[in-house]
């Protein structure tokens, strides 16, 4: 299984330094050259950034904690989190194009500063402890076993919390799955797996954390699962 993964990482990482990094970066952008379905996960994925932001900021302390943004994109959360205050953030990413532009991003928004660093790395190999660690929608490139290794490689990361999002699995998916296989072309994203939520709460739970927030961020063309673990009181 583990070989299994490492070409299924490698594949994911050649497509996000070419043509998923072009189409993800139109995507995570405002750029009008997008088209029905990208702005849907647009929209979507919105949702998702906001609700993390939200919950964030309602507990508070931002300038005090540490939070790793692993699978950081182009900065889609790191960047307005810099901007709210955060009190250091160490985002990462498998593909270096991502990170190159979500560094790129951060100078022009006038948020480069020493609190927000960025690292070209598989999160599999990260490693530190942080206040938060965070994971948005990257365990979609991956099959459930590798997925719930994840969550529990960044649960030991993580001193009091973790925030994952990923595409549930549910028969609606399935089907738009099904339809999506009837439009191959240049547009398709790389195969994108569906996880079965408790198979990811029992991963988390294994590593000593318990679920106290979900959200279903949803727009056509988009699901994703949010939820914030807490570590147990010992
Ligand atoms: N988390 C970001 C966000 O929500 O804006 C980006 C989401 S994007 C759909 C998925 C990202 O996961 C890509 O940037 C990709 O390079 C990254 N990725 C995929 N597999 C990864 C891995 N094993 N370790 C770190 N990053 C990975």
């Amino acid at each position: 299984a583990q070989a299994e993964t490492q070409a299924e990482k490698a594949e994911v990482q050649a497509y996000f330094e070419s043509t998923g990094f072009d189409r993800w970066n139109r995507i995570y952008s405002d750029s009008e050259e997008v088209n029905r379905v990208q702005r849907n996960i647009r929209l979507g994925h919105q949702k998702t950034v906001d609700a993390v932001l939200a919950w964030l900021q309602q507990q508070g302390d931002l300038a005090s904690r540490s939070f790793c943004d692993a699978g950081c994109g182009v900065g889609s959360l790191s960047l307005p989190l810099a901007a709210l205050g955060a009190g250091a953030i160490a985002a990462s990413d498998l593909s270096a194009a991502m990170v190159a532009e979500a560094s790129r991003r951060a100078s022009e928004a006038g948020l480069a500063s020493e609190r927000l660093t960025f690292t070209v790395s598989d999160l599999e190999s990260l490693q530190g402890r942080y206040d938060t660690v965070i994971c948005l929608d990257v365990f979609i490139h991956y099959p459930q076993a590798a997925a719930e290794a994840m969550v529990r490689h960044l649960a030991a990361m993580a001193e009091r919390q973790l925030i994952v999002s990923f595409a549930p699995y549910t028969p609606l998916l399935a089907v738009l799955k099904q339809i999506g296989q009837l439009f191959p072309g240049p547009s398709k994203t790389t195969r994108a797996y569906t996880l079965r939520e408790d198979g990811i709460v029992a991963a988390a739970a294994a590593a000593g954390f318990r679920p106290v927030h979900r959200s279903l961020n949803q727009a056509p063309f988009y699901f994703s699962r949010l939820i914030a673990f807490e570590r147990t009181p010992a």
